[in-house]
């Protein structure tokens, strides 16, 4: 089977790991303050606060900004649902928009039409790996004074007009997901720039504790939402190879532009002129007569595994049931009904990358 994704992971994560585990302090320490500060110098961003994955990072993100019942916060319709989920955890309520079919990301220019006098935060997803328009919903979010959280689950490394996905906005957020750019097995980062924003996720994230006059104190009912050492670890090692993962994938990109580009078939991804596409997911669009489900069980007949690209929120059950939409997001089902993500790893060569191209062509 040619996977749809494999970890970059070697001897170097393992060595790192063995150091951990003869050290026998396991959780939290020395080696999650390291990965943290490897992240803040690599992002140039004050801080960095890891925790055990992109879901609880988004959450501990909302609730530092004070996010709760009654609030809205605007997110793509199409995404993993986790960002909506949680949207959800804070009691608060998504509000979804459609997004634009060249980058996968929420369509700016829709924004607005969303926002009411409840909307509190505007959530982007640089989805894939490329970075949503953030000028665009920066200059939005300020005019309706909003803040902004940046969903960069797959966007480690990605960046907008030269910045860095994840810094641009309040708050940054990444995952560390086997499928991510980089993996600590679970795990997840909080970037931002302001203190108060950073004091509170680091309390929330460890059961509400406090320092008050070098006493420990709860001051509020917080989480368990730490990161292990061993994942720190692992972290570090990954960090050092993190261009190189980058680069490779883009080089496989290039060759599957050079195979399938000329397919009027399909529609290949593009990396937009204002940033750098890391390409977490390599994600086609079929023809609307192509049956999408079809042709991925063909691959998979052929022994080549792959994978719907995100989902169309409004479209599932919990979404569905609780809320009523009246809001239009045509983009968002064409991608969920004919987006295919295709395999994008180290293990794949040009040989391999024909044999998965062919299969394509010969059913377009
Ligand atoms: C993977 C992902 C998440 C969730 O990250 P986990 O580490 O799996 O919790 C959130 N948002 C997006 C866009 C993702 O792709």
């Amino acid at each position: 089977m040619i996977k749809l994704s494999v970890p970059d992971i070697g001897n170097e994560e393992l060595e790192e790991i063995i150091k951990v585990l003869s050290s026998k302090n396991l959780v939290q320490g020395e080696k999650v303050q390291q990965f943290e500060e490897v992240l803040s110098k690599y992002l140039n961003i004050k801080y960095c606060i890891a925790v055990s994955s992109g879901t609880a990072a988004l959450h501990l993100a909302l609730l530092s900004l004070g996010i709760g019942k009654e609030d809205q916060v605007i997110v793509p319709d199409f995404t993993f649902p986790a960002t909506a989920n949680a949207v959800e955890l804070t009691g608060a309520t998504p509000s979804f928009v459609d997004i634009s079919l060249d980058s996968f990301c929420i369509d700016a220019n829709k924004i607005e039409q969303a926002i009411n006098g409840k909307t509190k935060v505007i959530m982007p997803v640089h989805e894939f790996g490329q970075c949503a328009d953030m000028d665009k919903i920066m200059d939005i979010a300020r005019k309706s004074n909003l803040k902004v959280v940046e969903d960069g689950a797959c966007a480690l490394g990605s960046s907008y007009k030269g910045k860095k996905a994840g810094t641009m906005g309040d708050l940054g957020c990444f995952s560390f997901h086997p499928r991510k750019i980089i993996t600590t097995g679970e795990g997840g980062m909080i970037v931002t720039q302001e203190e108060e924003l950073a004091k509170k996720i680091i309390s929330l994230r460890n059961h509400g504790i406090s320092y008050i006059n070098g006493k420990t104190c709860f001051t509020q009912p917080g989480f368990n939402y730490r990161m292990t050492d061993i994942q720190a670890a692992m972290g570090i090692a990954q960090m050092k190879k993190l261009d190189k993962i980058i680069h490779l994938r883009k080089n496989i990109v290039k060759e599957y532009s050079n195979l399938l580009g000329s397919s009027p078939n399909l529609i290949l991804p593009i990396e937009k002129s204002y940033g750098e596409h890391t390409y977490q997911t390599y994600h086609v669009l079929l023809n609307k007569k192509l049956n999408r489900d079809y042709i991925k069980q063909l691959l998979n007949e052929s022994l080549v595994e792959s994978n719907i690209g995100a989902y169309a929120l409004h479209e599932q059950l919990y979404y569905k049931n609780k809320y009523s939409f009246n809001m239009d997001f045509t983009n968002s089902e064409i991608a969920y009904t004919k987006g295919l993500a295709l395999p994008l790893h180290s293990d794949l060569n040009y040989d391999k990358l024909q044999y998965i191209s062919n299969i394509l062509l010969n059913q377009l």
